[in-house]
């Protein structure tokens, strides 16, 4: 039996932990090759904080073995220990431990702190992580799904922060082409409390999800042309309205927004919906934003749909165009969002257009649209801009997915030339399609995008037909 093998019989027993309504973390102690003790968590049934998978895997084997030094054994744990565990491993001498998934928030073996790598306190003990990294996440994923969903049918998100204001419903009564329902989350730790809304359309068990992400001065109203095609097509779509846009809570200070809180908020967001197979769409900071997202969770994205936007590594100096929209916005800060769809967009009908003024009722609901062009990282040491850098590598060097590139050829602040620059950042995308008669806001023309993307990603024809 080799190291999966073992991890293996360690992941059954975090499945009984699982059933047990336990934290699904399992272990298993071997020596010379024979499994001497196996346990899962029981701290909730035992009333005992120390009562994790490892702590009972090395009592059980101690007690066998009559002997407190565990020093011809290797444990195996489905998840990075934690300090107390570790701690424990170093006092039972144990030379060897093979942890399964990583615990970003309490790790001990290198996530939080690398207890083992400590040469005053451990002369013993070697580690290897990330063994099956992914099956040993699986029943925790599960387990805070389900914990989210009892606690989501519990709590009625009604309460709004002081220092937040929320647009009215009456706001968003009767708009044309958007009529989905709000879903809406609050217990993302990056949200700090603000209510967020999102879309959710589609089969919750699709193959596929559709990611769809707008960008400033914006909301999920953007993306109604897309929704109904990738719908049509058995597929899932889920669009947030970011923190301070759309039906989403809006802090009342232009500080409360920031390039590395906002990524939180849709890192934080995907992980607690789960989303798989994730096909992304991005435009504005839907891609300054999202385009960092897939190097960090790799496994869940597909593919990159991307309509004008742009990979701010402040490595090369902003378009004129953006610069003169960055003054327009500070020069005249109640600009009227409508006029300016309006104006690109001579197919939109005054209806359509006053819905993207509907987020922002007054001043007051409008720190978002404030705060934002000037967080775009314009140099090098500019917030975000190297995580920015980071995700160009990623998308050059690592990126696997597909990709797909649209350019509203109308834009004077992110069009055909910043989009060139991109592809060619982007490993195996191909040249951009470019509308013609599209300006900076492409989704406008989304029903033609969806359908094109759909047959280039799923080969399908049928696609757009029920419309
Ligand atoms: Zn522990």
């Amino acid at each position: 039996m080799n190291d999966e093998d073992f991890m293996r019989l360690a992941l059954a027993q975090a499945d009984l932990a699982l059933v047990a309504g336990e934290v699904p973390v399992g272990a298993v102690l071997v020596r010379e090759g024979q499994v001497i003790a196996r346990a899962h968590n029981t701290p909730v049934a035992q009333h005992d904080p120390s009562a994790h998978a490892e702590i009972l895997v090395m009592r059980q084997a101690a007690t066998a073995l009559g002997n407190y030094r565990l020093e011809d054994c290797t444990l195996y744990v489905t998840l990075e220990p934690c300090t107390m565990c570790a701690g424990a491993i170093l006092n039972a001498r144990l030379p060897r431990v093979v942890w399964g998934a990583p615990e970003p928030k309490t790790g001990a073996a290198g996530s939080v702190i690398n207890v083992f790598e400590n040469g005053e306190l451990n002369h013993n003990t070697v580690t290897q992580g990330y063994v099956l990294a992914q099956e040993c996440s699986l029943p925790l994923q599960t387990f805070f799904r389900k914990q989210r969903m009892m606690q989501k049918s519990r709590t009625v998100f009604t309460h709004l922060r002081d220092d937040a204001l929320r647009t009215p419903d009456t706001a968003f009564k009767n708009l044309p082409g958007y009529p989905w329902q709000p879903c809406y989350i609050s217990d993302l730790p990056a949200l700090n409390g603000l209510r967020m809304h999102y879309l959710d359309e589609g089969p919750a068990d699709a193959e596929v999800t559709w990611l769809c992400l707008h960008g400033n001065p914006a909301w999920s109203y953007l993306y109604r042309h897309m929704i109904p095609v990738f719908v049509a097509a058995g597929h899932r779509v889920v669009a947030p309205d970011m923190p301070g846009f759309g039906k989403s809570d809006k802090p009342k200070k232009d500080s409360a927004h920031s390039f590395d809180r906002h990524r939180r908020v849709l890192l934080e967001f995907i992980e607690a919906l789960d989303l798989r197979h994730i096909q992304m769409a991005v435009q504005d900071w839907g891609g300054i934003l999202g385009l960092t997202l897939p190097m960090a969770q790799p496994w869940r994205f597909q593919s990159l749909l991307v309509m004008n936007t742009l990979l701010a590594t402040g490595e090369q100096p902003l378009s004129d165009g953006f610069l003169a929209w960055r003054q327009m916005c500070a020069d005249k800060p109640m600009f009227d969002v409508g006029k300016l769809f309006a104006r690109g967009n001579p197919q939109m009908s005054a209806e359509e257009c006053a819905a993207y003024n509907a987020p922002f009722p007054d001043a007051g609901h409008r720190a978002a649209p404030r705060a934002f062009p000037p967080m775009v990282p314009s140099s090098v040491d500019s917030l975000g801009a190297a995580v920015s850098r980071d995700a160009a590598a990623f998308l050059m060097e690592q990126w696997q997915g597909r990709s797909l590139m649209f350019v509203g050829r109308r834009d004077p602040v992110l069009g055909e030339a910043v989009m060139r620059d991109l592809q060619q950042r982007i490993r195996g995308c191909p040249e951009p399609v470019v509308l013609a008669q599209a300006g900076h806001f492409v989704q406008e023309h989304g029903r033609e995008i969806a359908v094109h993307a759909l047959q280039t990603f799923f080969n399908s024809d049928t696609a757009g037909d029920s419309q």
